[in-house]
């Protein structure tokens, strides 16, 4: 890894364009080189504060190391160069305040000690100098904190950037959009209590003043499942809880609720409605007053509550068999709540509920279903139901915050800044088709992350002529392509299987996987693992072998998850619903629609690649979250080796942008240079001594092997 200095052909012999910060740099007594800055404290220089001035910066285990003794005194940030780590404390360790904010306001990243705030001052000076699109990609594995660190960077813009002349309730919005999706969209996990069931792109507007003017929000896949059924251990989205603990009394009196959450079946199936570290009737609370601010009138929060509580009460809908082995409604009080709160018809309801309409040769057949369809249809429909009012959510979120001043000049100056914020990589005991959508998106923003930093940097070595031996790095590319690839990807034989209905199943789905990529390194099943390895496979399992960590899939469900199939008459039922949301949420002409819907993972892929698109057209900033340990406890040690998962692989090393004039440290160039400023630049390195192995000349760069050599050159300037 090395130093660039780039030449540029103006009366400035060199200017250090793509490196960072260091500038005033001395060896500590442990030969640990500290920055000397006044603004920093003894604790503050515990390790380094940069991984990229370690003498040995390309090893893993200085890299942790030098993470546990910062760790240790509660320092939960570090840099690797323009990447910053976070450690999650798990504890409020009162470093996000107004003060903190303006510490780290137009001052530069070395005369701070490392935090989230040096980052979100320097994108956004960035987005204001530059005026360039900026994009602050927040990863790392369930529970590190990704969710959290998007919160401060939101919360840190609202409250430094200026107010815009109008609209200043945007700000607001912006912030009060959170509570809101996270009460539909997080749930507690095993690996994490406020787990975000989606991912979450959202671009901030900037007007030519710097100031916050608008919104938007993209979401990806909600891990609809877990509505219908969730692991023990776990829950169902906090929206439930919260209306069930918070809601007023007259308030659930209209929608027919109980407050206990073990009356519905929806809410038991992970045995712990209550999580100590959740308070649901403040949340509640929360919730509710956002609402109101991102432009929720009485009304919409009524039949947005409606809807939720129709799902409780879908999910106790039983059914019986008669006498021929059809499914019935036995439930009528449930059934007849669930016709006032979804504003349809009690009789339409109950049939599509208890049977199937099929359209063959241009007439309509009702065929009835038995107990086990019947589930799967109600099961079906309570999943249809909460997932696109989420959609419709995100879209009326949208709207709130979509700039009112789109007219005027300066809308067509704004910039944004995207923060992404997704779900993380996630293993499980068991893991199915969603830890399989999720674990793939991670792996496809690792994939940006490696090419944004890493191979860019290595080819432009190589386009500059230049041959360093490069670093060695693990290029997840082939296990996207091992997911995603056209004809023999996971996903395209997935969707093949899926076009084969009736005759295929989850095990055929398997056994062609088997037969397609079964030479894959990253690739196993029980049929081709060894004796060794099969003990641990499952006959109905695949093994991937992520960058992250290796993760067992059971494939029951695939097809049926991917498939995502709503019963015709369900749908006609809900198109035909009067309540405001569901009738935006289901729309007649997909009645209509004769062609096949894309497959969940297809559209998830291409929602990816756009969402890939997008971030690559911006200007991108890293923080890289990491859990400490697996017991969500704050005060543990940071292990010696990371756990799995802890994809430390993604931790790569790349140099920091100085902003040194080196001219006067040489008579021939001082006070300037006639000439090429390549030969400028020999001049000046002959000059300053450095070694031949020390500094090589690209094409358009210098390429400085050794930090220490160009902190010597920097110290120099100081003398
Ligand atoms: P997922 O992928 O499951 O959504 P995540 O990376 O978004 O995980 P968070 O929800 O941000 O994880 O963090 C999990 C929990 O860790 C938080 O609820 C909070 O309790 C704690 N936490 C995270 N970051 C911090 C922090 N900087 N300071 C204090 N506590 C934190
Ligand atoms: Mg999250």
């Amino acid at each position: 890894m090395a130093l660039q200095v780039e030449l540029i052909p103006t009366g400035e012999i060199i200017r250090v364009v793509h490196p960072h910060r260091p500038c005033k740099l001395a060896l500590g007594s442990d030969g640990v080189r500290v920055t000397m800055e006044s603004g920093l404290t003894a604790r503050d220089r515990v390790g380094v504060q940069d991984f990229v001035l370690l003498e040995n910066f390309t090893s893993e285990a200085a890299f942790i190391e030098n993470l546990r003794r910062r760790f240790r005194e509660n320092l939960i940030y570090t840099y690797i160069g323009p990447v910053l780590v976070s450690v999650n404390p798990y504890r409020d360790l009162q470093i996000y305040s107004r003060q903190h904010m303006e510490r780290y306001r137009g001052v530069s990243f070395y005369e701070v000690p490392p935090h989230l705030f040096a980052v979100a001052d320097t994108v956004y000076r960035a987005l204001r100098t530059e005026r360039r699109d900026q994009a602050v990609m927040i990863s790392g594995e369930s529970g590190a904190g990704k969710t959290e660190a998007t919160k401060r960077l939101l919360q840190f813009y609202a409250e430094t950037c200026p107010a815009p002349k109008r609209g200043g309730a945007v700000r607001d919005r912006l912030l009060q959009s959170n509570p809101v999706l996270e009460a539909f969209g997080n749930a507690k996990t095993l690996r994490n209590d406020n787990s975000s069931r989606f991912g979450k792109y959202m671009d901030v507007q900037f007007d030519f003043k710097g100031a916050p003017v608008g919104g938007h929000i993209l979401s990806y896949l909600l891990e609809k499942s877990r509505v219908v059924h969730q692991n023990h251990g776990e829950r169902n989205f906090h929206i439930f809880y919260q209306l069930l603990e918070g809601g007023e009394e007259e308030t659930l009196r209209r929608l027919g609720l109980e407050r206990n959450p073990q009356s519905y079946l929806y809410l038991v199936k992970g045995q712990c409605a209550k999580v100590s570290s959740i308070n649901d009737k403040s949340d509640w609370k929360v919730v509710r007053k956002a609402l109101a601010v991102i432009d929720f009138t009485e009304d919409e929060v009524e039949d947005l509550l409606s809807i939720v509580a129709s799902v409780l009460h879908l999910g106790n809908i039983h059914f019986a068999a008669d006498e021929e082995s059809n499914a019935q409604v036995t439930t009528e009080n449930q059934l007849k709540y669930l016709t006032r709160l979804l504003s349809v018809e009690g009789s339409t309801l109950r049939e599509a509920l208890t049977h199937r309409k099929i359209i063959a040769k241009g007439e309509e057949l009702l065929s009835p279903l038995n107990l086990e369809q019947a589930a799967y249809a109600r099961d079906a429909l309570a999943k249809a139901v909460y997932s696109r009012t989420f959609s419709w959510l995100v879209g009326k979120i949208n709207r709130s915050l979509a700039s009112k001043d789109v007219d005027s000049p300066s809308w067509r100056s704004t910039t944004v800044l995207g923060l992404l914020d997704i779900y993380g990589f996630e293993v499980f005991q068991h893991n199915s088709f969603e830890q399989f959508c999720i674990n793939y998106c991670n792996e496809k923003l690792q994939q940006l992350f490696i090419e944004l930093t890493l191979k860019s940097e290595q080819e432009e070595y190589e386009a500059e002529g230049i041959a360093w031996e490069p670093v060695p790095y693990f290029n997840n590319k082939v296990i996207c392509d091992l997911v995603e690839e056209k004809f023999k990807g996971i996903i395209s034989i997935l969707d093949e299987e899926c076009l084969r209905p009736g005759e295929a199943t989850d095990l055929t789905f398997l056994e062609k996987l088997e037969d397609t990529v079964k030479h894959h390194p990253h690739f196993l099943t029980h049929k081709l693992a060894d004796q060794r390895t099969r003990k641990s496979l499952g006959r109905g399992e695949f093994r991937l072998l992520h960058y992250a960590g290796e993760v067992t899939y059971s494939v029951t469900g695939f097809l049926d998850k991917n498939n995502d199939l709503l019963f015709r008459n369900l749908k006609e039922t809900m198109c035909s619903s009067k309540n405001p949301i569901m009738s935006q949420c289901f729309d007649r002409s997909e009645l209509s629609d004769k062609k096949r819907p894309e497959t969940v993972a297809t559209q998830f892929k291409m929602s990816l690649l756009q969402l890939v698109e997008i971030l690559q057209s911006k200007e991108p900033a890293y923080v890289r979250c990491i859990k400490p340990n697996d017991a969500k406890q704050p005060g543990r040690p940071l292990p010696r080796s990371p756990g799995q998962g802890a994809a430390w692989g993604g931790a790569v090393c790349i140099p920091p942008p100085l902003v040194p004039r080196y001219k006067s440290l040489c008579p021939e160039t001082w006070p300037s240079w006639a000439g090429r400023p390549q030969d400028g630049v020999a001049v000046l390195v002959r000059h300053l001594g450095y070694k031949p192995e020390e500094y090589k000349m690209g094409r358009t760069k210098i390429f400085i092997r050794f930090p220490k050599t160009l902190f010597a050159t920097e110290d120099a300037l100081e003398l």
